[in-house]
């Protein structure tokens, strides 16, 4: 997507989300706009679980996420989470976060996700432009804070969920133009929406 069409597309996307209230917690709203119906409640609940823990084992980054983080979305995407600076949006991929493993896993990997997310807007906050370089270290900090939150949880967690940093994992958003991403992301949802090929 270029430039001047997301800049008209995000304050309507911010419009759209505050009256698509469904759920909230400590002020933070959420919403489900994926493709399964079903999973709604699901995601609430593994989401409200996952602030609550946020806000008992680790208290300053959970203020960051009150801080940076307003709407919290599931969204079928190409990737298991993504910040929208301008509108402090945290949005996830449940059905990916689902596909990890058993309940503590996915509550823990929300978790990290939203408090790496929120670095984020941390990142944006004093500066970081996410271009070039600035990319790289703003991805460094997100990661350390999320792998640093992540030392809270059980020992077999964090075998599953810590792991060193590799900018290779965000090769596709950076040598891929987003317009080329915006195409892939839209495929991706009108396939899940198409459902399983027999
Ligand atoms: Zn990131």
């Amino acid at each position: 997507m270029n430039a001047p069409v997301e800049s008209l597309l995000t304050p309507l996307m911010g419009w759209l989300l505050s009256h698509m209230l469904e759920d909230s917690f400590d002020g933070i709203s959420l919403c489900d706009i994926n493709h399964d119906d079903k999973d709604d409640e699901r995601f609430y609940k593994c989401v409200k679980k996952a602030l609550t823990i946020i806000r008992a084992y680790d208290p300053r980054r959970y203020r960051r996420v009150q801080q940076y983080v307003q709407h919290i979305v599931n969204v079928d995407m190409l990737s298991l989470a993504q910040y929208l600076n301008a509108i402090h949006v945290c949005e996830l991929d449940y059905g990916r976060i689902v596909g990890l493993g058993g309940r503590s896993i996915q509550l823990w990997c929300t978790a990290g996700a939203i408090v790496h997310e929120a670095t984020h807007g941390l990142a944006a906050d004093m500066g970081a432009r996410y271009v070039g370089e600035g990319r790289v270290g703003a991805e460094r900090l997100c990661h350390r804070e999320q792998m640093a939150f992540l030392r809270r949880a059980p020992k077999l967690v964090q075998g599953r969920l810590i792991y060193p940093f590799n900018p290779r994992l965000w090769e596709y958003y950076w040598s891929t133009s987003r317009w080329r991403q915006f195409r892939d992301a839209t495929r991706h949802q009108r396939e899940l929406r198409r459902g399983p090929r027999l």
